[in-house]
C-alpha cells in the first residue's frame, strides 16, 4: 500500500481496520456528518479514501469535546486518538472502516467552512447543475464525482501502461499552432509579439502527429487537449481530451488491429467486471451499418436490425399505396424495423412516434401492427390488401402481438430516422444491458460529402484520409486546376480509408491511414475547394514534408471523456470531467470568459467593436 502518512496525518480516513485496534493514529479530514449527544459527539471524518467514525468523550478528552462541539460540516481537521474496535452490534458494514472507531485524544481545527450550497454527504439529493458547476470543489468533493474522476485516472492511466507496453512514445505536441481542421471552427489567439497574427489552438494535433512519422518516431500517442469552438450539445465541449495515436508502416487492419488490443486490455483493467460483447469487434462498412442499423455508431446490444420492404411490397409492380411507390420509382427505400410486443400501441404513444419521425426528417411513419390472434391491422391496410400487409410482417420478423414501423424515403433519411426508432424501441423495451460493452467498427466511409453551399467536397472526416485502392481511379478527374466541382463527380463516391469505433451506441473514435504522397495530399485539397496558393497558406509545412520522405501511416482518435462517461454509465460529458463548461461555453466557477483589461487589448493591439456587450 502507498504510504499516504504526512504530519498531518499518519493514516487516511479509509485505511484503518480492526487490526489497527489499539494503536495511537493521526487522522486529517472534512466533517461529513457530526452528532452532538452530549457528552459524547460523533464526528464522520471523510477524505478521499474513506470515512472514519470519531468519538469524542467530554469525560477523557475535554479539550478535544469543547473544539468538537463548535465545528460544523465541512470544517478541515486533524483527529489525534486511539483505534478502538466498535463495540457489537454497532459495526457498520458499509463503510471499509466500519469495524473500528477512533477514540479522540485532541481536535484540532485546520479549517473552517461556511454552510455549503448543498449536500455534500448526500450522493443522491438532487441539485441545480449550475450550482455544481460554480462550486465545482464543492461538488467533487461528493462521493459520485469524486469516484468518476479516480476512474478517469484509472483510464489514463491504463492508456498510458498498454501503449509503452506496445512500443508507443508519449510526445506532447504545442497548444498554439497553425489551424489543423477537423471540421470546426478555431479558437485563436492574438499573438503580442507579432501584432495581428493569431495561433489557432488545435482541433486535434492531427498535423503535428503526421509530422512525427516523417520524424520517424514510428509510434506516437498522446492524451492531448483538443479544442473546437462549435455549439454544444451534451457529448460535445469546447474543449475536451482525445487519446491521440498515429503507428508507420502500417495497413488499415495493422491499426484496427492494434487498437482493438489496446481497448479490450484497456477495458479489462478498467472495468474488469463488464463483459465485452464480441472479441474480435464486429466490423461493418459504412454502408451495411447504415443498412442494418440506421446509424454509422450502432448499438449492438440488441438486434432489430432493419429491413426493406420492397419485395415484400411486390415491386417493381405498384404496391396500391402511391407513397411508398412513387419512393421506389424515385430511387428511394420502403424499410421497417421491428417493435417487439408493441402491437397493442396506444394511439397516443404511435403519435408520438410519428411525431418524433417528423422531427428526425421523415414525411411520415406508417405501421402494420399484429395481433395477439395473428390478424393484422393498418391504417394503409385499405390499399395494401391482406397479402402484402402479411408479406411485410414476415419480411420484418413480425410476430403476434409485435408493431412493424415503416418509412419511405431515401436511403439517407429512411435510415436516420428508422436508427433513431430502433434505438427508440430499443430503450423503451429497456432491451440494451446497461453492463455490456458492445464496442464494433465501422470503415469504408465516403470520401467527400457535397457542400451545396460552398459547391465543394467537403472531407467527410479529415483531409489527409486515403482512398481505399479500389476506388482510387474515382479521384483521376481532378487534376491541377482542373478540380471538378460538381455533385455529380464520380469522386464523391470514392471511400476513404477510415475506420470509426462505436461503444453502446456512442461514435468513440476515428481515424484513418494517411495520404503520405504529396501529390494525392495537394489533389485531396483540390478537390475541397482549395487553390493552389491557399492550399499552400494553409498546408504548407506539411506538404513540404512529404518531399523529404513520408512513410506509409495511420492513426486514430478515441474520446477520453466519451470512453469514461460509458465506462460510468453517464450520458453527459460534463459528469466526468473535473471543470466543464456549460452549453454556452462560461466557467461558471472561475467566470470565463471574461472581458481582458484595456492594457491587453492594446498590447495585443486589438479594440472590440462589435456589439456592445452586457
Ligand atoms: N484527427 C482525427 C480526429 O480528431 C483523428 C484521426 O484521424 O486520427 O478526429
Amino acid at each position: 500500500m502507498t504510504n499516504l502518512a504526512t504530519p498531518y496525518r499518519t493514516h487516511t480516513c479509509g485505511a484503518l481496520r480492526a487490526a489497527d485496534a489499539g494503536s495511537t493514529v493521526r487522522l486529517a479530514g472534512w466533517v461529513h456528518r457530526r452528532r452532538d449527544m452530549g457528552h459524547l459527539i460523533f464526528i464522520d471524518l471523510r477524505d478521499r479514501h474513506g470515512i472514519t467514525q470519531v468519538v469524542i468523550d467530554a469525560d477523557l478528552a475535554p479539550a478535544a469535546h469543547a473544539v468538537a462541539s463548535r465545528v460544523r460540516s465541512e470544517f478541515v481537521l486533524s483527529v489525534d486518538g486511539e483505534v478502538a474496535e466498535r463495540l457489537p452490534g454497532t459495526h457498520n458494514p458499509r463503510l471499509a472502516t466500519g469495524d473500528v472507531e477512533l477514540h479522540a485524544t485532541g481536535v484540532t481545527v485546520l479549517s473552517e467552512a461556511k454552510t455549503p450550497p448543498f449536500y455534500i454527504n448526500d450522493p443522491d439529493a438532487p441539485v441545480d447543475e449550475a450550482l455544481r458547476l460554480t462550486y465545482r470543489y464543492l461538488d467533487i468533493r461528493r462521493q459520485p464525482m469524486t469516484e468518476r474522476l479516480m476512474l478517469r485516472s484509472a483510464l489514463v492511466r491504463a492508456i498510458r501502461d498498454v501503449h509503452h507496453e506496445h512500443g508507443f512514445v508519449e510526445i506532447e505536441t504545442p497548444n498554439l499552432i497553425k489551424s489543423t481542421p477537423e471540421g470546426a471552427r478555431d479558437f485563436i489567439v492574438p499573438s503580442r509579439l507579432q501584432p495581428g497574427t493569431v495561433y489557432a489552438l488545435p482541433q486535434s494535433p492531427q498535423q503535428l502527429k503526421q509530422l512525427l512519422m516523417v520524424a520517424g518516431i514510428d509510434r506516437y500517442f498522446q492524451i492531448a487537449r483538443c479544442f473546437r469552438d462549435e455549439d454544444l450539445r451534451g457529448d460535445r465541449q469546447p474543449e475536451f481530451t482525445q487519446l491521440d495515436l498515429e503507428m508507420s508502416f502500417v495497413t488499415e487492419e495493422t491499426v484496427m488491429e492494434f487498437v482493438e488490443t489496446m481497448i479490450v486490455e484497456v477495458s479489462r483493467r478498467v472495468v474488469p467486471d463488464r463483459p465485452i460483447q464480441q472479441v474480435p469487434f464486429p466490423r461493418f462498412t459504412y454502408e451495411e451499418a447504415l443498412e442494418r442499423f440506421g446509424s454509422d455508431k450502432p448499438d449492438l446490444r440488441f438486434g432489430l436490425e432493419l429491413v426493406d420492404l420492397a419485395s415484400a411490397l411486390g415491386a417493381p409492380a405498384p404496391s396500391g399505396f402511391r407513397v411508398f411507390d412513387d419512393v421506389l420509382a424515385a430511387g428511394g427505400r420502403v424499410r421497417a424495423v421491428r417493435g417487439p410486443g408493441m402491437g397493442a400501441i396506444s394511439r397516443h404513444h404511435m403519435d408520438e412516434l410519428v411525431e418524433l419521425s417528423k422531427r428526425w426528417g421523415a414525411k411520415g411513419l406508417a405501421h402494420v401492427s399484429v395481433g395477439e390472434d395473428g390478424s393484422l391491422h393498418s391504417p394503409i391496410g385499405k390499399f395494401l390488401g391482406e397479402e402484402t400487409l402479411r408479406s411485410i410482417a414476415d419480411a420484418a420478423g413480425a410476430e403476434r402481438g409485435d408493431l412493424v414501423l415503416i418509412v419511405a424515403d431515401s436511403f439517407e433519411t429512411s435510415s436516420e430516422v428508422l436508427g433513431r426508432l430502433r434505438l427508440e424501441i430499443g430503450s423503451r423495451l429497456g432491451l440494451a444491458d446497461p453492463h455490456v460493452l458492445a464496442y464494433c467498427w465501422v470503415h469504408r466511409f465516403p470520401m467527400y460529402q457535397w457542400d451545396e453551399e460552398f459547391t465543394r467536397w467537403d472531407a467527410t472526416h479529415n483531409p489527409f484520409s486515403g482512398t481505399v485502392p479500389e476506388d482510387l481511379h474515382l479521384l483521376t478527374t481532378v487534376s491541377g486546376d482542373l478540380a471538378v466541382r460538381s455533385p455529380d463527380d464520380p469522386a464523391g463516391t470514392a471511400r476513404a480509408l477510415q475506420y470509426d469505433v462505436a461503444l453502446n451506441g456512442w461514435e468513440l473514435g476515428g481515424g484513418s491511414i494517411r495520404i503520405h504522397r504529396r501529390d494525392e495530399l495537394e489533389r485531396s485539397f483540390l478537390l475541397q475547394g482549395h487553390t493552389l496558393e491557399g492550399m499552400y497558406e494553409k498546408f504548407g509545412g506539411m506538404l513540404e514534408a512529404f518531399d523529404y520522405g513520408a512513410p506509409p501511416h495511420g492513426g486514430i482518435a478515441l474520446g477520453v471523456d466519451r470512453w469514461t462517461a460509458l465506462f460510468s454509465d453517464q450520458t453527459n460529458i460534463r459528469e466526468v470531467m473535473a471543470f466543464p463548461k456549460t452549453q454556452s461555453g462560461s466557467d461558471l466557477m472561475l467566470g470565463a470568459p471574461s472581458a481582458p483589461d484595456t492594457a491587453q487589448w492594446s498590447e495585443l493591439g486589438l479594440r472590440y467593436v462589435g456589439p456592445a456587450k452586457d
